[in-house]
């Protein structure tokens, strides 16, 4: 018995990417979609006509939809609020398109998809308790523990950017202070780095965005620091020091087998790596008493959440009693 294609999608602010798992290897194609603005309506709109799409040039057909959404989304697949996407509130997304479509539908928290995606076929493949981060405008996690996803009471497990790693800190779009994200991802090493180049403390950072201080993100300091600038270096490794300290809170509570970090700031590779674990190794407890935990970035970057929701889909697919149903509406 073969399993016909699933569909992923991953809605982002600005755009929705779309992979087709086949039946034999994965991914098959690649499309997206400029999505203007963004409203509820205009997202099922549009992830319904790229299933027609699909469809028009695969015969195979989309036995299965799909779909990774920033933000809280629960386990009936509604998403409660997504933070690059203020039209979002209470939205019955899975309801809707299982609808709109006929077929099964699944939808996820794109680190959980993600995450799928890493632990079929990427940086987790093989490994039964991971941990997956992604460092990008806030910081999105997902686990699996004993070789399943968990999502948690109510599917909303992961929201570790919102652990406070410093009472008093930044204040967080959540409207508490400190909370882990706001000196741990993308956004906070790029702050950090704006900052010391108003103060006039980073020259080469400056000169790297021709004066235009506001134009400096998280990746300039990686890619000077690479180059050995002594002020990026240590932008680095003081948001380094942030980034182990949650993962080992983390670690501590999980005890996962491999961390996988995500997200834009991961394309850094080594440059990120090398200090995280350096601190880690600092902050670590006990560390002699346990698995060594291996550290590595995402192998599907961007990709991960759309291939992951259509893993996500075709897992719908396997369960015997929809699998037998998909394959009678076909
Ligand atoms: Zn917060």
């Amino acid at each position: 018995m073969t399993t016909p294609p699933a569909a992923g999608f991953d809605v982002g602010g600005t755009n929705i990417r779309a992979e087709v798992i086949g039946s034999a290897a994965l991914p098959a194609t690649v499309t997206r979609r400029r999505i203007r603005p963004p409203s509820m309506d205009g997202i099922v709109d549009a992830i319904c006509e790229m299933v027609g799409a699909i469809e028009d040039e695969d015969s195979h057909g989309v036995a299965a939809v799909g779909v990774g959404c920033a933000g809280l989304v629960n386990r009936s697949g509604s998403v409660a609020t997504s933070p690059n996407i203020p039209a979002i509130r209470d939205f019955p997304l899975r309801a809707m398109l299982a609808e709109r479509l006929g077929r099964p539908v699944a939808v996820d928290n794109d680190a959980t998809a993600a995450l799928r995606a890493e632990m079929a076929c990427g940086a987790a493949a093989g490994v039964a308790n991971a941990l997956l981060a992604t460092f990008g405008t806030g910081i999105g996690a997902a686990l699996a523990l004993d070789g399943e996803i968990r999502r948690g009471a109510d599917g909303l497990a992961g929201e570790a950017g919102h652990m406070i790693v410093a009472p008093g800190g930044p204040e967080c779009l959540c409207g508490r202070r400190g909370c882990w994200e706001q000196l741990a991802s993308g956004e906070a090493l790029g702050r950090a780095a704006r900052d010391a180049a108003r103060a006039g403390k980073a020259p080469a950072l400056a000169e790297r965005v021709g004066g235009r201080l506001a134009d400096i993100r998280g990746e300039h300091v990686g890619e000077l620091a690479a180059a050995g600038d002594p002020v990026a270096r240590r932008l680095l490794s003081e948001f380094a020091g942030w980034v182990a300290l949650g993962l080992n809170n983390l670690i501590l509570l999980l005890s996962p087998e491999v961390v996988v970090l995500g997200g834009g700031l991961s394309e850094l590779g080594e440059v990120l790596l090398a200090p995280v674990r350096d601190a880690l190794e600092e902050v670590y407890l006990e560390h002699r008493q346990r698995t060594p935990v291996g550290l590595r970035v995402a192998q599907y970057g961007d990709r991960a959440g759309a291939i992951g929701a259509a893993l996500l889909a075709r897992d719908l697919l396997e369960t015997p009693e929809v699998h037998s149903r998909a394959m009678r509406a076909r």
